[in-house]
């Protein structure tokens, strides 16, 4: 039986700066930005790519794939997930992993890392910025196995400044916007890609429909799923939390889903667990 403890008061002062800072300047930058020098091509495309790449090596990789291993894939794409995972500055995977299972394993409880029940400026960033968790990593034996996962998780800052900062800034440079790339493809791209979690750690457990689970905090709601590249439908995804879909149904908007099923279909990706015929608690 493995042990937990609840967070612990504490200001993480790498947080509380980091965050506010590189969000007011990808906030406000980026117009100022965009006014005094306009917006090349190529930077945008940097800029997307960027947002594409990470977001999905948080909701197909960190949580599909190493937190609920919905699927099976090879080591090139494992490398890519934790790459452009650690290039959002969430922790490493196997850290991820591990509070994400505690918080499905003990929802809205003391033990749960971002409990909603604690209040949205607290499962939103609170629990970030001014508590200290104890991590568990028993609950993720089957990943510490994995030699890159550990490495990732062993040089977490080697992985994230290299992918999420020197990576970008040297395109930046090479296509001759280096200011744009920072401004961009590092504040505002990962204060988008931060945020974007944070709100199926909030707005995803207060707001939506209890279609699947009417007890669950969890709710299913399109328009977070729009916002989160396609983990909105949360009810759904803590009733059946090994199913590679969150958005189950083929007009749901889940790009991540779509993204798991073009990888099987190029061979990169097999064995993708879906529930069958997963029935309504409440019509909606
Ligand atoms: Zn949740
Ligand atoms: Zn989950």
């Amino acid at each position: 039986m493995l042990k937990y403890t609840p967070p612990k008061r504490c200001t993480r002062w790498m947080a509380t700066i980091f965050m506010p800072l590189i969000a007011l300047i990808g906030i406000i930058g980026t117009p100022f930005y965009i006014y005094h020098n306009g917006l090349a091509l190529s930077e945008l495309a940097l800029f997307l790519f960027y947002l594409l790449a990470t977001s999905l090596a948080i909701t197909a990789g960190y949580h599909r794939f190493f937190s609920h291993a919905t699927f099976k894939t090879n080591s090139f794409v494992r490398f890519l997930l934790l790459f452009f995972g650690a290039a959002t500055f969430q922790k490493s995977a196997l850290r991820w992993a591990s509070q994400h299972r505690q918080h499905h394993q003990f929802t809205d409880t003391e033990l749960d890392p971002h409990s909603s029940a604690r209040g949205l400026f607290y499962c939103h960033v609170g629990w970030i910025m001014f508590y200290k968790h104890d991590v568990n990593f028993g609950n993720v034996k089957d990943l510490s196995s994995n030699k890159m996962i550990m490495h990732q998780h062993e040089n977490y800052d080697l992985w994230s400044i290299t992918s999420g900062l020197i990576l970008p800034m040297a395109i930046g440079f090479l296509i001759g916007h280096p200011l744009g790339a920072f401004i961009m493809s590092f504040c505002l791209r990962v204060t988008m890609i931060l945020n974007m979690a944070f709100f199926i750690n909030s707005s995803a457990h207060m707001i939506g429909k209890k279609t699947f689970d009417p007890d669950a905090s969890a709710g299913d709601n399109w328009f977070w799923s729009l916002l989160t590249n396609g983990e909105g439908y949360h009810n759904y995804h803590h009733k059946f939390p090994n199913d590679y879909r969150s958005g189950h149904l083929i007009h749901h908007w889940d790009p991540s889903k779509w993204f798991i099923f073009l990888l099987s279909k190029v061979g990169l990706a097999w064995d993708l667990k879906r529930t069958s015929n997963p029935t309504p608690a409440v019509l909606s």
